[in-house]
């Protein structure tokens, strides 16, 4: 299977629910049942796109212990589900979750949606507890300082199903991060401070890995590209996208066009042999390509794979995960840059693009095939796809190394209708920020948000907060709330907060 290959249905989230022996096997027997059904309707539920596994009821610390550890080795396991139907008392499930490794949603539901007034009896007692046992559950959880995602509600309900589903999605990517890797092609853009950062740490918080390779690396595979394969490639472009007079067959500029095409299937192949997830690159290191890869960095990123220019290999990953994340979902997902501003008294806006490598997943109809001199870099024209951004809610998010730990920042957005840019040769979108630009960007900046982000029409906030839950991070969030003030003293907080952690885990 190729790295890149991401498909949420292969990927199981188990349903544990929790109880004890307190009621007899009758009891047990209908609780199972009833966890089976649920089980079922979530794997089936539209809003969730992992499969939903039932797994037997856990009634003693021996059950509960060997199924954390058979979730920590299952391959295709990314998370639990947990319910406590009654009293499942929590000492039991210590040495289970001081192992457990995969992340985990508590579902607060029972079985029943409704009391049944008349015939409400102790046998209805004791399968409808979660009231209480779940609460017991909780305590534990809290008790070990452990991360997790709760939610409350019942089962079938579609809020409780999306809460699930969003998080399903998170577990996803955390899941592809686990021994991931990316490369990083040359270093990053020389005296650039916001793309560095601690590759170790973030092996040991996140799981993938970062190696850099000799730009020669590349260019021995799009040396080695044959022609049949380079042809495939010209001929695909042809077809699929509006293809600029001068790139076309008999065009002056053809040449370019097949140029990119063979530095695509380069790439192509330089990723598959090393099983990598995503890459970076960046223009002061190009010696030996002919152009800056544009159109294919634009075509791997639609296929799932991370990008970050200019050795941005956090935003890589994140673009990456976002990808994961989205997967199946309408709304594409790119790696992006704050370009520039629309200051208008009336109406602020934020173009949004980067001088080639925008993911045509965020296309408003047929990308344009085009070639254009790049300012910097000082290599041949490069092919690249341009196109505009449908509007519609989106977001941008920046993974960032503060030293002691990583921030992830998110900033809510409002894609905006696309205006003619007619000398503008690059991809691009325009945004309004909640709550509005002045405070957006002001609480960017204190938070020391990167220029570059993930930018997404599919991702949710609500599945970011799930993923720094999992990844143990600190989370921060500018939206329609947002208010300077408070922000800035969540970020002292956090400071603090983040930085005693690790001393409140025994
Ligand atoms: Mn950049």
């Amino acid at each position: 299977m190729n790295a890149n290959t991401i498909e949420l249905k292969e990927l199981e989230v188990w349903l544990i629910t929790g109880s004890q022996k307190l009621y007899g096997e009758a009891a047990l027997r209908k609780v199972a049942a009833n966890s089976q059904k649920i089980a079922a309707t979530l794997d089936t539920s539209g809003n969730i796109p992992a499969k939903v596994v039932f797994k037997p009821v856990v009634k003693s610390p021996a059950e509960a212990t060997a199924l954390c550890q058979q979730a920590n080795t299952a391959p295709n396991c990314i998370g639990l589900i947990t319910w406590c139907h009654t009293f499942s008392p929590s000492k039991m499930w210590i040495n289970g979750l001081k192992q457990l490794r995969k992340p985990l949603v508590h579902l607060h539901t029972q079985f029943n949606r409704d009391i049944p007034w008349s015939s409400i009896d102790m046998d209805f007692m004791n399968l409808n507890q979660a009231a209480h046992g779940d609460r017991e559950h909780g305590f534990i959880m809290s008790r070990m300082r452990l991360n997790r995602k709760v939610v409350v509600g019942f089962w079938q309900d579609a809020t409780v199903q999306k809460q699930i589903g969003a998080w399903s999605r998170a577990a996803a990517a955390w899941h592809d991060w686990q021994g991931a890797r990316f490369a990083r092609l040359g270093d990053n853009m020389r005296e650039v401070a916001v793309t560095e950062g601690d590759k170790v740490s973030a092996q040991m918080q996140f799981g993938y890995s970062v190696n850099g390779y000799g730009i020669g690396d590349l260019v021995q595979h799009v040396n080695a590209a044959n022609a049949s394969e380079v042809n495939a490639l010209v001929e695909q472009y042809d077809a699929a996208y509006a293809v600029a007079p001068k790139l076309r067959k008999q065009g002056a500029m053809r040449k370019s066009l097949v140029e990119a095409a063979r530095i695509e299937a380069g790439l192509r192949s330089f990723l598959s042999e090393g099983g990598f997830k995503g890459f970076t690159d960046t223009f002061e290191d190009l010696h030996g390509l002919v152009q800056l890869p544009g159109t294919p960095v634009q075509r791997l990123m639609a296929e799932g794979y991370g990008f970050g220019a200019e050795g941005d290999w956090k935003t890589c990953a994140l673009v990456r995960a976002m990808k994961v994340m989205a997967s199946g979902l309408q709304g594409g997902t790119s790696f992006m840059e704050d370009y520039t501003y629309h200051l208008s008294p009336t109406d602020k806006l934020v173009l949004g693009a980067h001088m080639l490598e925008i993911c045509p997943s965020i296309a408003k109809g047929r990308p344009s095939l085009e070639v254009h001199p790049l300012g910097i870099g000082g290599k041949a024209d490069p092919v690249r796809l341009v196109f505009d951004t449908p509007p519609g809610p989106g977001l941008n998010a920046s993974l960032i190394d503060l030293g002691n730990r990583f921030r992830l920042l998110v900033n809510e957005v409002d894609v905006v209708k696309s205006r003619p840019l007619p000398k503008l040769p690059v991809a691009r979108t325009l945004w309004r920020c909640w709550p509005d630009l002045a405070t957006a960007a002001t609480a960017w900046i204190y938070a020391g948000g990167a220029h570059h982000t993930g930018f997404s029409q599919a991702v949710t906030t609500e599945m970011l907060e799930d993923f720094a839950t999992m990844a143990g991070i600190e989370l921060v969030v500018i939206d329609a709330d947002t208010r300077l003030r408070e922000f800035n003293q969540a970020l002292r907080w956090n400071e603090v907060y983040h930085h005693l952690r690790s001393g409140m885990m025994a």
